[in-house]
């Protein structure tokens, strides 16, 4: 059993939230402020969860209604999800921003349009109709790991704000999630980075319909400017905090270029749809796990929309399907 809880250095606790997926855990971080705490991301909502929730308040003798706060860096299920039910059991505000709750509300909302979007895009894009079917149903199995929604405050790009008694300058950092935030402290040289900059893991870079074209331009813009902070520690969203964030970026940035470079030379040699693209980069294997293969066809697809915005690749539709091809 991995070590769930970890004291860092200024007192703060990360703690270790279980996932039912590969990423494990999120990294929740509990900030004691002068009175009561803030939680930053408490997590998905799931049985697990509240279960070790329970556990960690009790063994640090922290009472629900102590929590005074959640701050979320960006609106994914596995961030998110777990912060309308701790509001109910402690009624802390929740602060995120703007358009991170749109997309929430958007994507796991009553009337969402999102999954027949998704559908559409996705069969356009060369993937069968029975594998759509298992996608759909696993983004539905996500509406009860976000419910109840929080009732939120925004808190937006270019503000300050107050966390364990020193101000911290809240980043725009898209692409990854567009309105997600990063948090630098600049006296203690500490960046909280969501998912934008994750340690031995690719941030996923995803096409959401309905949104910016070519989010993995965003993301490589953001790495960019987020490259020139001087950062002693980051605490991101997912494995542990790490010195080097520079390096790491410098890492990710070379893993996009690698990758646009090896899919132009695929296309080159044969023209093809996304789903097939997507296929020969990540394995077939995917099939049997809808949620790792929607990651996976997102990333693809942002991979090939940057290349044709960029005049590298370009679409044709043949019948009902979009090909790629260098020509
Ligand atoms: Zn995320
Ligand atoms: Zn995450």
């Amino acid at each position: 059993m991995m070590n769930e809880v970890t004291t860092l250095a200024n007192g703060w606790l990360q703690v270790k939230i279980p996932l039912p997926f590969s990423l494990k855990w999120i990294n929740s971080y509990v900030i004691p402020e002068q009175e009561g705490y803030t939680i930053i991301d408490p997590g998905l909502r799931t049985v697990e969860a509240i279960e070790l929730w329970d556990k960690v308040l009790q063994q640090y003798n922290i009472q629900w209604n102590s929590i005074a706060r959640i701050v979320l860096t960006h609106q994914h299920p596995d961030h998110y999800g777990l912060a309308g039910y701790m509001q109910m059991k402690s009624g802390c505000s929740v602060y995120i921003s703007k358009r991170s709750h749109q997309y929430a509300l958007r994507l796991w909302g009553e009337e969402s349009d999102y999954p027949a979007a998704l559908r559409e895009l996705y069969l356009e894009h060369g993937m069968p109709a029975h594998v759509m079917d298992s996608i759909a149903d696993n983004l539905a199995s996500f509406i009860e790991k976000v419910s109840p929604h929080p009732k939120v405050s925004y808190i937006e790009a270019g503000e300050s704000i107050m966390l364990g008694g020193v101000s911290w300058v809240l980043i725009d950092a898209p692409g990854h999630a567009f309105g997600g935030l990063c948090f630098y402290q600049i006296e203690w040289g500490w960046m909280i980075c969501g998912d934008q900059v994750l340690p031995r893991i690719t941030p996923n870079v995803s096409v959401v319909p309905g949104e910016e074209r070519d989010p993995l331009a965003a993301f490589l813009q953001s790495l960019e400017e987020l490259k020139s902070y001087e950062v002693k520690l980051a605490l991101p969203g997912h494995r542990d905090p790490f010195t080097d964030f520079q390096g790491r970026i410098i890492e990710l940035q070379a893993h996009h270029a690698r990758r646009l470079k090896g899919m132009v030379e695929q296309l080159s040699e044969q023209p093809r749809n996304a789903f097939d693209l997507c296929e020969s980069l990540f394995g077939g294997r995917l099939r049997d796990n809808p949620h790792n293969l929607r990651f996976a066809m997102s990333e693809t697809l942002a991979h090939l929309f940057h290349l044709e915005e960029q005049g590298l690749v370009h679409s044709k539709r043949i019948d009902d399907l979009l090909i790629f091809s260098t020509e």
